[in-house]
């Protein structure tokens, strides 16, 4: 009998998710043995052309992760949604935007004259930038489009199943393929990892103490002397997103002393991953006095974009920035043809 075909496609991200699928190691093996990779760019010598020519719906799996921000990234992700049953987007930035998703907090052009025109390091006496159409001598080049903005995969096309994580874990993938390859499907729009939050598979989560927990110095890593490694990293005053961040990872920062960033994003039902953990974290704080607040934040979390919406930007209802105003209402959804 035929194997079903799956195929994994990367978008805008570090390379780390597709280094977590080498990362199955001898599970891969058990992967080809179920289906065949029929697409994987980063490691086989498939082409766009081999995509283009299948039947539509003729791949059982797509993965794919990244944020999309160019145009050839966007044709891509449609051309696999058509020939697709199933799209899971792969990791937390084809889930939430992710890393590259911070881009959003300033406008393309500000990114293109900074590194095109005025950034320190710069050497570019033509004063040239990336154009999409390039012709010399008859001979013509094309060049992805750089959009306005990020995007995370469902803001872009229909997402079926969503795998988290920076980079998800070998166990959370095995899992998910095996799971969507049997036939036996979790309901739409699924998240493919522990329903709970970080703090119950945390080994140190019985270190809080009963009262609660009350900050009145919140410190980045650096500025620790020495992280105890057998207490919460929350009650030590490190910003450890764990409260509010879904579990599947086996707490795997923790386990190296480095406090949780969220990469696995919003528990079910959360709208606003950021919003929810900035607000988590500001009810720890152990004051009533409106000046010592803003003094405990404004110390402790210089960064609170980056402390918050690490991942998350893209789909937060903040959205980003557009030419340094926020973007308005009609544009925080899918957007294709607001690009
Ligand atoms: S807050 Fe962080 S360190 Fe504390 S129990 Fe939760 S995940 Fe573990
Ligand atoms: S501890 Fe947090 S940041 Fe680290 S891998 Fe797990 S979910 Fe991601």
């Amino acid at each position: 009998m035929e194997k079903p075909k799956i195929a994994f496609y990367w978008c805008a991200s570090c390379g780390g998710c597709e280094e977590a699928v080498v990362d199955l190691a001898e599970d891969i093996l058990a992967v080809t043995e179920k289906a065949d990779i029929v697409f994987w760019p980063v490691a086989m010598d498939f082409k766009r052309s081999d995509v283009e020519q299948m039947a539509d719906k003729e791949i059982r799996v797509s993965f794919i992760n990244g944020a999309v921000r160019l145009s050839e990234q966007e044709e891509m992700v449609h051309l696999l949604r058509r020939k697709s049953q199933l799209i899971v987007a792969f990791g937390a930035c084809a889930q939430m935007g992710g890393i590259p998703g911070l881009a959003n907090a300033v406008s393309r052009d500000e990114i293109i004259n900074y590194y095109y025109h005025s950034g320190p390091m710069l050497v570019n006496p033509e004063q040239t930038e990336p154009q999409p159409e390039y012709v010399e001598q008859k001979l013509g080049f094309d060049l992805p489009v750089f959009y306005e903005r990020v995007r995370a995969l469902d803001q872009v096309v229909e997402v079926d199943y969503y795998l988290p994580g920076c980079a998800p874990t070998p166990g959370i993938i095995a899992a998910a393929v095996f799971t969507l390859l049997s036939g036996e499907l979790p309901p739409k729009g699924s998240v493919l990892a522990s329903s709970k939050s970080l703090c119950e598979e945390c080994e140190l989560n019985s270190t809080k103490p009963d009262e609660g927990i009350r900050i009145k110095q919140f410190k980045r890593p650096p500025e620790v002397d020495r992280i105890d490694p057998n207490q919460c990293l929350l009650v030590q005053g490190l910003i450890c997103l764990g409260p509010v961040t879904r579990g599947g990872c086996g707490a795997l920062c923790i386990k190296g002393n480095m406090p949780c960033t969220g990469c696995f994003g919003p528990l079910d039902g959360v709208r606003d991953f950021g919003a929810t953990a900035l607000s988590f974290i500001a009810s720890l704080v152990d004051s009533n006095d409106p000046e010592e607040i803003e003094r405990i934040l404004n110390r402790g979390i210089p960064d609170p974009l980056g402390a918050f919406y690490l991942y998350s930007l893209p789909k937060s209802m903040l959205y980003g920035r557009i030419n340094g105003k926020t973007a308005p209402e009609d544009m925080r959804d899918t957007a294709i043809e607001h690009q």
